[in-house]
């Protein structure tokens, strides 16, 4: 696959931007087809999420032995994992053990941020420029970015006067922080503010935790993996992964078919009760099938965790204020937590509501709100990411024509499956907009298998150019907008439904997740498959 029409030589057969879960898998698979490919990478290794969010408590919330690849045996059963839910320092190195397994870095460029890439119809290819100003040219541009990889500081005034250390958790330096004695704030209380908050509050001296919006959260339940249950894990991973195949969004949790409102109030309580004393999202994606979707049946699970938070909360005030009032439970992206909400029972923390008492500034010193200024020796911004769009709007992605995938998609993310955009040929996303994501890497070897088998294909057929149709586009990107509809939440303000009020022009609520179960992706991704890709042009 080395000539191109008009037999003009391209570096790579494909680019693939990020070494993360992604990168790594899609690169290992070309390769078997015998392929030139290429990684470009910004970090200094392998693991993308894993590499960068070295915050204090990072760590899954979803099973460890569900999580990592499926596809190599040996893999799997070299691999120990030490937690039901690992620590981040722990799934770095898995990455890192998989590189290694799979010989994946002689092919990965570190230190290698990719800031352009133009398709060129002459050469059926993509060019793709560097930060450092080279140029690399292939046939097959192939986006392993990640849904959540932008990180983006809150627009908050003289942000840069902090004389203190600021840190961002998904830019954590590598070297340990001391918090011994600091005083230390932490804006922010999403899944990673809450892992955050947990972990530190009995290190620092003081805590000052600055909360807009409280968020619902259930236990996680972590403990450690013992020999005998590694022995059990390993013999049954045909079947763990065979029942993530299975469930809605591939979590070894499958929704109880009834309807909260159709069950006693008893047999309610008494579910509600066994799911938060149970380990991982089973409160979530194990619970009534229409907790998400129905408001009454929602009031029911959100009215049982508000009251959880007031038996765990000694302060009445405190509680309330940890108690979501504009969504209900898991209309958000779940956090699982562990000891959270017995944090704010510590002298040394601190709760601020900046709904009460906004935030007016930063100073040298700390920050300001209308009530006070704060001192701190250390800013934490758990402020979340430019979330799915984000990393595609740092690149200067130029289809046919020169046309600009940011002004394509200034109105939403409009997609085919999720992969492929019309004016965009050769060009595949993986875990982009409008795919199905849940458990992240059983969606990852999904898509990046799907995209290895239209290569295969291109190549065995001898076609330089795959593009999507725009019908194929609005066919979908309708799909993905009808399967949003009656979800509770689409019609609340997350990183799911695009919200970032830190991004100029993104305080719009898109449609930017595909929210139909994953089963149902496949089927609709395979059959494209079986009918040779009939509904791509193809030359
Ligand atoms: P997030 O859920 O978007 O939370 C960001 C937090 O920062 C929110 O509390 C937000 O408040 C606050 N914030 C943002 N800008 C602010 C401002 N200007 N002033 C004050 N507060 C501000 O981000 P995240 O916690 O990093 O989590 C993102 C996703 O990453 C999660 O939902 C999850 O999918 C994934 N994650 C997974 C794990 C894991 O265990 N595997 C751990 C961490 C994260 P508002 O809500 O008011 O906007």
């Amino acid at each position: 696959m080395t000539a191109s029409p008009p037999n003009i030589a391209l570096d790579h057969d494909a680019i693939i931007i990020g070494a993360g879960l992604s990168g790594m898998y899609q690169l290992h698979r070309l390769r078997e087809l015998g392929l030139r490919a290429r990684v470009f990478e910004t970090g200094t290794d392998v693991g993308g999420t894993w590499y960068w969010n070295r915050y204090p408590g990072a760590r899954f919330d979803s099973e460890s032995y569900s999580y990592g690849y499926s596809f190599s045996k040996e893999l799997l059963q070299e691999w120990e994992w030490s937690e039901h839910f690992a620590g981040q320092p722990e799934t770095l190195r898995y990455c890192q053990f998989a590189a290694d397994k799979l010989d994946l870095r002689r092919d990965i460029q570190f230190e290698s941020r990719v800031v352009a890439a133009a398709y060129e119809e002459d050469s059926r290819g993509w060019r793709v420029r560097l930060a450092d100003g080279s140029e690399h040219s292939c046939r097959f541009l192939i986006t392993a970015v990640g849904p959540l990889s932008t990180p983006t500081l809150p627009r908050i005034e003289d942000r840069d006067t902090f004389r203190g250390q600021a840190f961002h958790t998904a830019s954590w330096p590598k070297e340990p922080v001391d918090f011994a004695g600091k005083r230390v704030a932490v804006i922010g209380t999403g899944a990673t503010g809450i892992q955050t908050i947990q972990t530190i509050a009995s290190q620092v001296g003081h805590l000052t935790v600055f909360q807009r919006t409280a968020n619902w959260a259930a236990p996680l339940h972590n403990s450690k993996i013992d020999a005998a249950t590694q022995a059990k894990i390993k013999a049954s991973y045909p079947e763990i992964f065979a029942r993530c195949q299975e469930t809605f969004s591939c979590f070894i949790h499958t929704p109880d078919p009834r309807s909260a409102l159709e069950v006693s109030d008893a047999e309610r309580e008494a579910q509600y009760e066994r799911l938060y004393g149970e380990p991982g999202f089973g409160i979530w994606q194990g619970n009534f099938r229409d907790i998400v979707i129905d408001r009454e049946a929602n009031a029911t699970i959100s009215d049982f965790v508000a009251r959880k938070i007031r038996e765990r909360v000694k302060d009445p005030k405190t509680a309330e204020k940890l108690i979501p009032k504009n969504h209900g439970f898991g209309t958000r992206r779940l956090p699982l937590e562990t000891f959270y909400y017995e944090a704010y029972n510590r002298d040394n923390v601190e709760l601020i509501d900046i709904t009460e008492t906004p935030i007016e500034r930063i100073t040298p010193k700390g920050i300001k709100t209308t009530e006070k200024e704060f001192e701190f020796d250390i800013i934490i911004y758990a402020t979340g990411f430019d979330a799915i769009t984000g990393s595609f709007d740092k690149i200067d992605f130029r289809g046919v024509g020169g046309i600009r995938l940011k002004d394509v998609w200034k109105r939403g993310p409009e997609t085919y499956l999720g992969l492929m955009v019309h004016g965009f040929p050769n060009m595949m996303m993986l875990m982009g907009p409008h795919t199905a994501l849940g458990n992240i890497p059983r969606s990852i070897e999904y898509s990046v298998d799907w995209v290895t088998g239209l290569v295969r294909f291109a190549r065995d057929k001898g076609l330089t150019r795959l593009e999507a149709t725009p019908e194929g586009v609005k066919e979908w990107t309708d799909h993905v907008k009808a399967l949003g509809e009656g979800m509770l939440s689409n019609e609340v303000d997350s990183w799911m439904t695009g919200i970032n009020r830190n991004v100029e022009g993104k305080d719009i609520r898109i449609v930017a997740r595909y929210s139909g179960s994953a089963p149902d992706y496949r089927a609709r991704c395979n059959a494209v498959a079986t009918n040779g890709y009939s509904e791509l042009t193809l030359a």
